[in-house]
């Protein structure tokens, strides 16, 4: 087995750009930008609770570093430098090769800056710690949102979680909605483009990592708040039969479809529609932010649904 040294050399190291010292001494040397906050955030895959053992590495590359990236998304700021901790259980070649391949073409995709991190034998772990920028006091916070905000959701919701079911062998697909359900699982693209567009437009924001009912709830606890949307008028992934309760279950309580969900005023709807069209994202308005306490979403008939029936207190507990 190389060492961790030559490893790192191999496959983690390239010549430092935007940082005065990137990978290779004790710590990295990073001068910001004057007149911004850092944004700062870690997320980690682990194998067997996060993908599959198994897992297309060049996908698991570009995941570890786009769930990240949707979390500076969420934020409103800029994805900037990154630190890559891993854990690797033998020195693979041709996995290293194809987990790098996805990790930088992302990397270079956002201007990302790999800046250094930890190589470690043991049971696969994938660990990324992402800085951010963002001008002084304009973060999207989830804690921001108001009784009449609209509430937004971008791009369609449910892919990812119906790939993750089609994969365990739940579900049954035809070729191309399982093609199309297992990239949006394996191969998110994080909404930051649409983030910067909302930065002075939206009260609150959010990342779709667990689940739409999950991370709204998110925002109301931490906003005091309550919120009331039609199921039916959540985006559906294309192809989706958004009518089968499968369906609606992943819309409304699957994970990993990294889209972002935020609240707006009413009175900026046109601005808040440009910033998609200029991110290129198309943004659906749901529902609104009442004074709360508690989450409602109606039926085609405006009834409420029992929240436990679609997966809530899975994803609550
Ligand atoms: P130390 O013993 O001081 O922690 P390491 O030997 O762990 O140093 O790492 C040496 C250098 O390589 C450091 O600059 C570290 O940030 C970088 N590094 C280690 N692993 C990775 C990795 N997977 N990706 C990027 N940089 C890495
Ligand atoms: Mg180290």
């Amino acid at each position: 087995m190389p060492s961790e040294f030559d490893l790192i050399a191999r496959y983690f190291t390239r010549p430092a750009k935007t940082v005065r010292l990137g990978v290779g001494d004790d710590a990295a040397l990073i001068r910001p930008t004057p007149g911004m906050e850092l944004a700062v955030t870690a997320d980690m895959l682990v194998a067997g609770r996060h993908f599959l053992a198994d897992a297309d590495p060049e996908r698991l590359g570009h995941k570890t570093l786009a769930v990240n990236l949707s979390d500076i998304a969420a934020m409103g700021a800029m994805p900037r430098w990154a630190l890559l901790s891993l854990a690797l259980p033998e020195a693979d070649d041709a996995w290293l090769g194809a987990f790098t391949r996805g990790f930088f073409a992302e990397a270079d995709r956002f201007a990302v800056e790999l800046v250094g991190g930890d190589t470690t034998r043991g049971p696969l772990n994938l660990s990324v710690t992402l800085l951010g920028e963002v001008e002084a006091g304009q973060a999207l916070r989830r804690d921001g949102a108001q009784p009449g905000d609209d509430i937004w959701v971008s791009g369609e919701l449910g892919g990812a979680a119906l790939g993750l079911r089609y994969l365990r062998g739940e579900v049954a697909l035809t070729d191309e909605t399982a093609a199309f359900c297992l990239a949006r699982l394996q191969a998110p693209t994080a909404r930051v483009a649409l983030g910067r567009a909302l930065r002075g437009l939206a009260h609150a924001a959010i990342d779709i990592s667990d689940g739409l009912l999950a991370d709204l709830g998110h925002i109301l606890a931490r906003s005091a708040v309550g919120a009331r949307f039609r199921a039916a008028a959540v985006p559906v992934a294309a192809g989706l039969d958004g009518a089968s309760g499968v369906v609606r279950d992943c819309v409304l309580a699957g994970g990993d479809d990294y889209e972002l969900c935020f609240t707006a005023p009413p009175a900026r709807r046109e601005e808040v529609l440009a910033a998609g069209r200029r991110a290129g994202v198309a943004v659906v308005r749901i529902g609104i932010i009442t004074a709360g306490p508690g989450l409602e979403v109606l039926d085609e008939d405006d009834v409420p649904l029992s929240l436990t029936r679609v997966g809530y207190d899975h994803f609550a507990s």
